[in-house]
């Protein structure tokens, strides 16, 4: 196994700057090299003439040179970008910028060097000359090529170069894209592909997909394919922009940008590159006519009309009457542009009401009307083509498939698609049309198949197309996916107290809200599935039974699932209807249950680890609290969100973050003023931050010293097991409930309040703001309290109750938490 303790990154612009942000993330040392100023570009010390320079007194006075600006531009770019390339700021100062004249030697030290200078076969290859001078036998290069065949970029190097090179095709941006695409050349060694599948996947947390050294690769052939396949069904059959994009959106799971929000994103130009690159390398592509560009797309990028880099490509944002946003879309005839049209379709809007992804492409490729139409005539080009490039660019269905989902957001892969559409009934509409089945199909077919892929006790298959016959389709090394786990047995036990069915299946007690799953080796997990997994009585409800269930049977718990996000909060739609019918008894109840829940967390007898990821919002956040061990995604955007909607967080978030605060004081700062730390939590609380990144998410004091983040999301059920294992290990023993805690009575309450008043008079806060601020205050200092008193966790959480309820009865909280319902965006009233 090769370790990568040191790395470089060759080309510090967009991709590059941002690849070794990442590396940063990873906590790697990494060096990043760029080209030397045009103006610059002799060696540091040396005359213009050439001739070395004395070191005298007369340089002192000279301008400084910056050899190294170009990287150095490249890495502020990185640093300023949004979303953040690096988890947090203070991780920049693992990169050290330089250039290729000075800095090459430096390679000697690097385990990993990866190149993203411009895409240009002789740059590259005469770089790589360079870094053959310099770097260590056995060090592993990569290409971020994003076209070129790896082979050409291998020619002429030495036998340990071509051993240890290999393309790493990230996407960008590189740190929130999924996928990187790895591709072996015919002299890669086996170990370093091996090596480096191993560090994507688990250091750099990327979803790794091999593929073959083919123009573009695998999610950029298929996906641009796919996109010209639109353009051209667009224009022949007279669609506008804005109905294409309603069609290919979010109603056949694909991202909100859809095809041209997509091309304006990512620039025409760019777009432009990939095309003319697949037109000019594929001859003997049978579908090779479709890699050109269209007349009026050309003509655009003429104009300048690139896209959202430009402000303008197929749409543009201008100002409307009364100052208002106006969206215009550009006619493809005319090139002029004009008010985006509302797109309503008959079947679409009968579709808004199929959750089921799979389900609904079904229903929308086989609808008669204009949406349908198009489904079919791009989708059924798009498929065929992608079945016909096995074994071409990748060996199976399923590296093309997970290529599509982590490299364009799919949520279903080409062929998961087809599945879904029906196999069979899509080929005999092929020949209806007297169009040509794909041979791989045919193939499916004849062997009596009638899917790509199929579910068996659990265990998924996919067809191989060389042997003709189904062969598994394992999940990843070192992933638990819950999905296969629940899957495997008969059956699930319909309602909550089933009769134990372990024998038959891994779902242990299930309910609308929530599931109790047996992970193996003795260690259960809680798996929230609720809609945004927002959590409710039934969740609660199935938490009781977990911890019940876990301190029988198992070993310990994991709290965790594989939704979009860990989980925004608390169920509000609930809390809201009790306000509004003034059942302060049944709020008061809710309260208490959801305190208890937590609690009961907190003291299990058994371990109980947390695996939060994505959104972790209020009652997310609390139970995250509460975990004996964190085990967090890395991607983890976590914080206590409640002012937002109008309380305070009252599901023990508050208790604890004071909890925290105080036992944060280091304990050679016994004597310091306790102060500082209870406001910074007030303000992390007031302001309701959210962390960004788990590693940020340290520093707002939500994660702990001991707990640990993996890097890639798809790992995190089965590191946080691992967890559960480790402290069952060691001899866990069971947390005893607090009495200690530090409260600093009304002297702190009142320099509280007074800060909370000058932002009000100071206009930066509204009146319910400071209402809410107040409430806060009087919590984290310990409710009316003469001095510094010693509190038990018991008398905080009575205040955070007493606090919610004055808060949810009031007109203004009521609003907030309708606007939050109705629009997912928070209302300063
Ligand atoms: P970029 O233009 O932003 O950066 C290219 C870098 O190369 C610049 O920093 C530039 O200073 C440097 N450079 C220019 N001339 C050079 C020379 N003669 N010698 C050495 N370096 C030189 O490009 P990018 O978008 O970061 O792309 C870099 C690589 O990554 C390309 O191979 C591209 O195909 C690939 N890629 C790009 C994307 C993307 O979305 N931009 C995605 C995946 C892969």
């Amino acid at each position: 196994m090769i370790r990568v303790e040191k790395a470089a990154v060759l080309g510090a612009g967009t991709m590059g700057a941002q690849i070794a942000a990442h590396l940063a993330n990873a906590q790697i040392p990494t060096l990043l090299l760029d080209i030397v100023p045009r103006e610059e570009t002799q060696p540091a010390g040396a005359l213009p003439d050439g001739r070395a320079s004395a070191p005298s007194q007369d340089r002192i006075d000279a301008p400084p040179q910056d050899r190294n600006r170009i990287a150095r531009a490249g890495f502020e770019a990185a640093k300023k970008s949004k979303p953040a390339a690096l988890f947090t700021a203070d991780l920049a100062s693992l990169v050290t910028v330089g250039n290729f004249e000075d800095d090459l030697s430096k390679l000697k030290d690097c385990d990993l060097i990866i190149e993203a200078v411009v895409e240009n076969l002789d740059i590259k290859r005469s770089l790589y000359e360079k870094v053959e001078q310099h770097r260590r036998p056995g060090s592993i290069v990569a290409s971020n090529t994003s076209g070129i065949p790896l082979k050409q970029l291998a020619e002429g190097r030495s036998e340990d170069f071509r051993a240890h090179f290999l393309g790493m095709h990230f996407f960008n941006p590189p740190r929130y894209m999924h996928l990187v695409e790895l591709i072996r050349t015919e002299w890669t060694r086996p170990e370093v592909s091996c090596s480096m599948f191993g560090f994507l996947d688990e250091r750099l947390g990327k979803g790794v997909v091999v593929a073959k050294d083919r123009p573009n690769f695998i999610a950029n052939r298929i996906g641009t394919f796919g996109a010209l396949v639109t353009i051209h069904a667009m224009l022949e059959d007279s669609y506008s922009i804005e109905e294409v994009d309603k069609i290919t959106g979010p109603a056949v799971g694909r991202p909100k940008t859809a095809t041209f929000r997509t091309f304006d994103l990512v620039g025409l130009d760019v777009l432009a590159h990939v095309v003319k690159n697949l037109g000019e390398n594929l001859p003997e592509d049978p579908e090779r006519a479709m890699f050109a560009m269209p007349e009026f797309v050309g003509k655009m990028i003429e104009r300048g009309l690139l896209g959202n880099k430009t402000k303008a490509g197929f749409y543009k944002r201008q100002k409307g009457e009364g100052d208002k946003r106006e969206i215009l879309v550009l006619d493809p005839a005319t090139l002029d542009y004009r008010p985006a049209q509302r797109v309503k379709l008959p079947s679409l809007e009968m579709a808004k009401n199929i959750e089921d992804t799979a389900e609904r492409i079904k229903t929308l490729v086989w609808s008669k009307d204009r949406a349908g139409t198009f489904l079919w005539k791009t989708f059924s080009r798009t498929l065929c083509y992608a079945a016909d490039r096995i074994p071409e660019i990748a060996d199976t269905v399923v590296e093309i498939d997970r290529a599509m989902q982590w490299g364009f957001n799919w949520e279903l892969g080409p062929f998961e698609a087809w599945d879904a559409i029906g196999v069979e009934k899509s080929v005999a509409k092929l020949k209806e049309e007297g169009r040509s089945v794909p041979l791989n199909v045919q193939k499916l077919l004849d062997a009596g198949a009638k899917s790509f892929y199929k579910q068996e006790k659990g265990q998924r298959f996919y067809f191989d197309f060389p042997s003709a016959q189904y062969a598994p389709a394992a999940d990843p090394p070192g992933t638990i996916i819950l999905k296969s786990l629940r899957d495997r047995g008969t059956g699930v036990p319909p309602v909550i107290h089933a009769q134990d069915a372990r024998a038959t299946t891994a779902v242990i007690k299930r309910n609308s809200g929530a599931s109790l799953l047996d992970l193996g080796d003795g260690v259960a997990c809680l798996e929230f599935h609720s809609k945004m997994n927002s959590i409710g009585g039934d969740t609660l409800e199935m938490l009781k039974v977990a911890l019940n269930e876990v301190e029988k049977n198992f070993i310990g718990l994991v709290v965790g699932n594989q939704g979009q996000n860990f989980s925004v909060g608390a169920n509000l739609m609930l809390m809201l209807m009790e306000a509004q019918d003034e059942n302060w008894d049944e709020l008061d109840m809710i309260g208490r249950f959801f305190q208890q829940s937590v609690m009961s967390l907190r003291y299990s007898p058994k371990p109980v680890v947390v695996a939060p990821f994505q959104m972790v919002f209020g009652g997310g956040c609390e139970m995250v609290l509460h975990a004996d061990r964190v085990r967090a995604s890395a991607e983890t955007y976590i914080g206590l969100v409640e002012v937002g909607v109008g309380i305070i967080p009252a599901g023990c978030g508050t208790k604890e973050m004071l909890v925290r605060a105080m036992d944060s004081i280091p304990s050679d700062m016994k004597d310091a003023d306790p102060f500082p730390f209870v406001k910074r939590v007030f303000e992390t609380i007031a302001l309701a931050k959210v962390a960004t990144s788990a590693e940020e998410a340290r520093d707002l004091g939500f994660l702990g010293t001991d707990d640990s983040i993996s890097m890639n999301r798809d790992r995190l059920i089965a590191d946080a097991k691992k967890e559960v294992q480790a402290l069952a290990a060691s001899g866990y023993v069971q947390p005893q409930q607090r009495t200690d805690i530090l409260a600093l009575g009304n002297p702190a309450l009142a320099t509280l309040k007074l800060g909370v008043h000058m932002m009000k008079r100071a206009g930066y806060i509204s009146d319910h703001d400071a209402l809410i601020g107040e409430k806060l205050a009087r919590i984290l200092t310990g409710g009316d309290l003469n001095h510094t008193t010693q509190v038990s966790e018991q008398y905080l959480l009575d205040l955070e109750r007493e606090a919610f309820l004055s808060l949810i009865g009031t007109r203004k909280t009521q609003d907030r938490i309708a606007h939050m319902l109705k629009t997912g965006k928070p209302l300063r009233n």
